[in-house]
């Protein structure tokens, strides 16, 4: 694990991905694609691809480095939402609602602590889901209580006695309480805090944790892809790497039934916080891989922070562009919460929230 959890997914796994050579990288992703695609093609065995599923998330809560480089205080207050970063949030839900589109949010709880939640509650009005983000944006995958958080290190008396599981378990139960206290509904699912390639597949404790916690599925896999060179525009290869990743990055589920809903590269961390890509080059990665997804049925699950994207998008252009896939591609594409793909990938399973 990192020193950060929010970065696991982009710095990390560039890290990771180096050690693994690249010849063998990509046979892994290719099998591991194929698998994907057969296991979705088998539900109806169709002779044309299936309807392909997108979902645009955003995930609530401060991200280092923004609105400005060298910005890490953040690190120990993931949940205090700024107001631009609060209203970012709500603009894009009515701008998806405007569409007829659905954007699924994950919350960090200790926004509810914020005088108000008006902004929270008109999302989940105009009909959009929300889901379960931890409390403090605790890092699942440790093992010591001192990992799981900044706001732990600083403040080890909040933890005191208290083992990881503990931590994390009562970090994600607090956070459901809270939405029910102050929002009024249960949460829409589960993400983790930062990802993982390796997400919970060998972590039958945490699959059954999540379980027993009333979640039905999980957002936690972040595939390895290449990310270039920093301060560069991204190459061929670069592109090519992140569509092979998202292609082959599909929901499964894990022995405990549990169902995981990965997230798609390349998030908007890896392309604008660790890659310095300028706006064009996130949305010509975006228009790739959605359009990829779409000629082949399969699902693209789009992670993005209004933290980070009311600096980088302030116009809402990588919204509208999956919205203008989607809507150019007619039936052969439909714009999803994630609650719809967990349903889809485990059909015997009663439907789920969306
Ligand atoms: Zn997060």
């Amino acid at each position: 694990m990192t020193k950060h959890q929010d970065e696991r997914h982009t710095a990390t796994s560039a890290r990771e991905h180096s050690a693994v050579p690249r010849r063998e990288f990509f046979a892994r992703a290719a099998t591991a694609g194929l698998a994907a695609m057969t296991a979705r093609s088998l539900r109806a065995a169709p002779a044309t691809p299936q309807r392909a599923q997108i979902a645009i998330t955003l995930d609530l809560e401060m991200s280092r480095h923004y609105p400005v480089r060298g910005m890490t205080e953040w690190d120990y207050q993931k949940g205090n939402l700024n107001e631009p970063t609060k209203q970012y949030a709500l603009d894009a839900a009515r701008i998806a609602k405007e569409r007829g589109a659905l954007i699924h949010y994950f919350c960090v709880g200790r926004v509810l602590e914020q005088d108000n939640v008006d902004w929270l509650k008109e999302i989940h009005e105009l009909g959009h889901p929300i889901g379960n983000h931890t409390y403090d944006h605790v890092n699942v995958w440790a093992t010591e209580p001192a990992q799981t958080q900044f706001r732990f290190q600083r403040s080890p008396w909040l933890i005191r006695g208290m083992s990881a599981a503990e931590i994390i378990q009562q970090n994600i139960r607090t956070t459901t309480m809270a939405m029910r206290d102050r929002l009024g509904f249960d949460p829409a699912g589960f993400r983790t805090p930062g990802g993982s390639y390796l997400a919970l597949d060998d972590r039958e404790d945490l699959q059954q944790m999540l379980r027993n916690e009333g979640f039905s599925w999980v957002s936690s896999k972040y595939p390895q892809h290449e990310y270039g060179t920093a301060m560069q525009p991204p190459t061929e290869a670069v592109h090519d790497s992140i569509v092979s990743a998202s292609l082959a990055t599909q929901p499964y589920v894990y022995p405990t039934g549990l169902v995981e809903v990965p997230m798609s590269p390349i998030s908007d961390v890896g392309a604008f916080r660790t890659n310095y890509w300028k706006l064009d080059d996130f949305l010509e990665s975006v228009r790739r891989c959605v359009s990829a997804t779409i000629d082949r049925g399969l699902v693209f699950d789009m992670l993005m922070h209004p933290s980070i994207m009311y600096v980088e998008d302030p116009n809402f252009e990588a919204v509208k562009l999956v919205y203008d896939l989607v809507n150019d591609a007619g039936d052969r594409a439909e714009i999803v919460g994630l609650g719809t793909i967990a349903a889809a990938a485990q059909p015997s399973t009663p439907a789920t929230p969306k």
